[in-house]
Order: C-alpha cells, then sequence, then structure tokens
C-alpha cells in the first residue's frame, strides 16, 4: 500500500518548521527539518532524514521558495508523490473553529479576521498556507488550531468580568492554548490507564518555555490557564502569568514605562528569567537551585506553587479526578519540578513515587504509587505535530 504521507508545517514570520509523517502508522517522522531567516541573504534550509543531516544555504528564499526547494529533495527521495495532504499549525482560531478545517477561500478569510487576536502568529500561518497554496496547488490542505480544543469550555469558563459589551463587540474572552497538545496527552493517558474518556477527569500540564494546565472533564476542555493571550495563567519562562492589572497603572505611573515596554517587561522578561535574573531554562536554575543560589530556589518554587494552585482550582471543574499528566520540556524532563507539585498536592489524593519519578516514569509514564487510590500521575510525551498529521488525514480523507 502507498504510505499517505502528511507534511506537517508550522509557519512563522522569517522560519518554517516542517515534519513529514505516514498518517496512522510510526509516530517518528519520515523527514523533519527547518527553513530560518527567510527573506534574507542568510536564509537556510536544514533536514533530516534517518540518518542524514544536512543544511543547504538558499539565500533570500521566502516561503514559497522553500517549500519548492524541499519538494525538489522530496523527489530525491522518491517521496514527493507520496504526500498525499498538508496540515499547518494555526494558533488562533478565534470563535470560528473547533476543530481541524480544510483550507478554502471561507476558511482563510476566517484566519485572517482572528489576525487581531494573534498579531505575531496568524499573518505567519497564512504566509505558510499561501505559500503551499501556490508551491502545490493540487495538495488538500487543512488548518489545526491551538484554541479550537478549548472551544468546548463553558462561558463561566472563558468569560472575564469586564463589561459585557467587551465580548460581544470585541470578542475579548479566554481562548486558551496548547489545545492540540492538551487534546494529545489527554487522550493517551486515557489509552494507557485504561479509562473511559466519556466519564473522567485528567488534568493536563503542559511545561515548557511556554506553560499551560488544562481540564478536561469527560474528554472535553473544561477550563485553561492561558487567556484572552497566551500571557495569563502560570509562571513561564519569560512570561510573568497573572498579575494584578494595578501593577500595569503603577510602572506607567511611577516608572514611567509605556504600555508597549511594559507588556515587553511581561513576557520578555519576567517569569523565571526576570525571577531569577540569570535565566528562562529550567536545566539552568535547578543546577544553580542545587548550588545555592537564592534567586534560582526563588523562582523555581514561585513556578512550582503557581502551578500547584491552579491544578488544585480545577477540582471546581471536574466531577472526578483521575489523572494529572505532565508533558512539555518541563513536564518531560524536570523531577524536581514534578515532585514538589505532587507533594504539594497531597491533599488531592496524589501520592508520589520517588523511584518512578527519577525513572521519568514507569513503561506507561506514571509516577505516583501503583498501589495508590488517588489519581495517577503520568509522564506522556508531546506529540503535538503528529496529532496534526493525523487530523489532516482524517480530513482529507473523509472528503476524498
Ligand atoms: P517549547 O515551549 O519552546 O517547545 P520545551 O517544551 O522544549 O519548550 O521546554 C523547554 C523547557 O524544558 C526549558 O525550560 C528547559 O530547561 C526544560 N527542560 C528540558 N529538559 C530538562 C531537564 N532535564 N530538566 C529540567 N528542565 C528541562
Amino acid at each position: 500500500m502507498e504510505p499517505n504521507n502528511i507534511l506537517v508545517i508550522n509557519a512563522g514570520s522569517s522560519s518554517l518548521k516542517f515534519k513529514i509523517f505516514n498518517a496512522g502508522e510510526s509516530q517518528t517522522p519520515v523527514l523533519s527539518g527547518l527553513a530560518e531567516r527567510l527573506n534574507t541573504p542568510e536564509a537556510e534550509l536544514q533536514y533530516r532524514k534517518d540518518d542524514i543531516k544536512e543544511q543547504l544555504n538558499k539565500p533570500n528564499a521566502d516561503h514559497k521558495s522553500i517549500l519548492l526547494a524541499l519538494f525538489e529533495l522530496l523527489e530525491q527521495f522518491n517521496l514527493k508523490n507520496s504526500i498525499v495532504a498538508i496540515g499547518h499549525r494555526v494558533v488562533h482560531g478565534g470563535e470560528y473553529f473547533k476543530g481541524p478545517a480544510l483550507v478554502n477561500s471561507d476558511t482563510i478569510k476566517k484566519i485572517a479576521a482572528c489576525s487581531a487576536l494573534a498579531p505575531l502568529h496568524n499573518p505567519a500561518n497564512l504566509l505558510g498556507i499561501e505559500a503551499a497554496q501556490q508551491a502545490v496547488p493540487d495538495l488538500p490542505q487543512v488548518v489545526v488550531f491551538d484554541t479550537a480544543f478549548h472551544q468546548s469550555m463553558p462561558e463561566q469558563a472563558y468569560m472575564y468580568a469586564l463589561p459585557k459589551d467587551y465580548y460581544q463587540q470585541h470578542s475579548i474572552r479566554k481562548y486558551g492554548f496548547h489545545g492540540t497538545s492538551h487534546d494529545y496527552v489527554s487522550k493517551e493517558a486515557a489509552r494507557r490507564l485504561n479509562l473511559d474518556l466519556h466519564n473522567s477527569g485528567i488534568i493536563t500540564a503542559h511545561l515548557g518555555n511556554g506553560s499551560s494546565v488544562c481540564a478536561v472533564k469527560n474528554g472535553l476542555s473544561v477550563d485553561t490557564s492561558m487567556g484572552f493571550t497566551p500571557l495569563e495563567g502560570l509562571v513561564m519562562g519569560t512570561r510573568s502569568g497573572d498579575i494584578d492589572p494595578g501593577v500595569l497603572q503603577f510602572l506607567n505611573k511611577q516608572l514611567g514605562l509605556s504600555l508597549d515596554e511594559i507588556l515587553n517587561v511581561l513576557n520578555r522578561k519576567s517569569g523565571l528569567l526576570g525571577l531569577s535574573g540569570t535565566s528562562n531554562d529550567m536545566r539552568t536554575l535547578v543546577a544553580l537551585s542545587e548550588q545555592g543560589n537564592i534567586d534560582a530556589q526563588i523562582a523555581f518554587s514561585v513556578f512550582c506553587y503557581r502551578l500547584a494552585k491552579t491544578i488544585a482550582s480545577y477540582m471546581a471543574s471536574l466531577e472526578r479526578f483521575d489523572a494529572l499528566v505532565f508533558t512539555g520540556g518541563i513536564g518531560e524532563n524536570c523531577r524536581p519540578a514534578r515532585r514538589t507539585v505532587l507533594n504539594q498536592l497531597k491533599l488531592l489524593g496524589l501520592n508520589i513515587n520517588e523511584d518512578l519519578n527519577l525513572a521519568n516514569g514507569d513503561e506507561l509514564g506514571r509516577i505516583s504509587q501503583p498501589d495508590s487510590e488517588g489519581p495517577t500521575a503520568i509522564i506522556i510525551e508531546t506529540q503535538e505535530e503528529w496529532m496534526i498529521a493525523n487530523a489532516t488525514h482524517q480530513l482529507t480523507q473523509a472528503g476524498a
């Protein structure tokens, strides 16, 4: 049988990441790579296939010429004709998209309409879609949104307590992000733990440079920590997460910072980096903490406490609590953070197994006591691109 290879694209304004999967088969990509510094003389394309790793100079290449170069490469590997569809990661689908969608003129109009909500991301994602339409017009394309999984949140979770016109006229509400990851790891947890997804309560913690937690009730997102933008919620690498808006006024009036400068501080100079004064990287902070660095210890403990507090708050969103999932670079690897958070949540019945935590989980990824009656704590490696490939395959097959 011909492989159903799907090209998954994550386009930024000057970059384009790609992975090719044989959908429904292996989670290991057939080929993967990255184009960077697009539209500059230093533009380059790196790719990896099995043991081959190459870097090609592509001076002044734009998104379209990089995709043409990629398809030339695929031809050399005899893979060109195996690509049956393209799946794109798109950050913001607003209230238009509750799941993946086939690309057509209506889809593109709606993604563009959401650009005001994600000005750094949606226009860049659209560049990737338009480049693919021009480079390989015959291939069907699908878009998968970071926000879509959270469209099942009820009003009580997504409404801000602001004058209601702001929601009705300007779409100001909680949207949530990392949806593809929360969707994947919650389903995977249910599968591994033999839970009935439709009668389950799972909390997923995606902890990377950006971090968010999601309450998943009966397979649906019912609350999440990121909001109108990815700035809300947890302490992150360089983002502050939740903060009293009164601080913004103080920074403006007393320190003379403009709104743009304040947002720059909250997005780029806060979080782990701001608290520690040295690094946004959890690995570095754990090492510094072990050497007795007080600022690194404070950064670590604020990160863990905010995370534990958010998880505990989701007891209000669930009817049962079966599993807590850790994913993302910190969730999958940072043993001290998992230990601290689980110990802070003992009242919820979470019971860590130290050996399993040190081993990054048993064969299923579990790090809680196997005989515990409480919820299972489990590590699951996120597979966002794989999810996009499968959604793309399903949607294009359905339309075929
Ligand atoms: P992104 O959100 O950019 O995809 P990742 O999911 O790769 O980020 O997560 C990056 C974070 O994971 C960094 O803070 C990094 O220090 C942390 N991390 C990766 N490996 C470890 C480790 N072994 N111990 C602690 N933190 C780790």
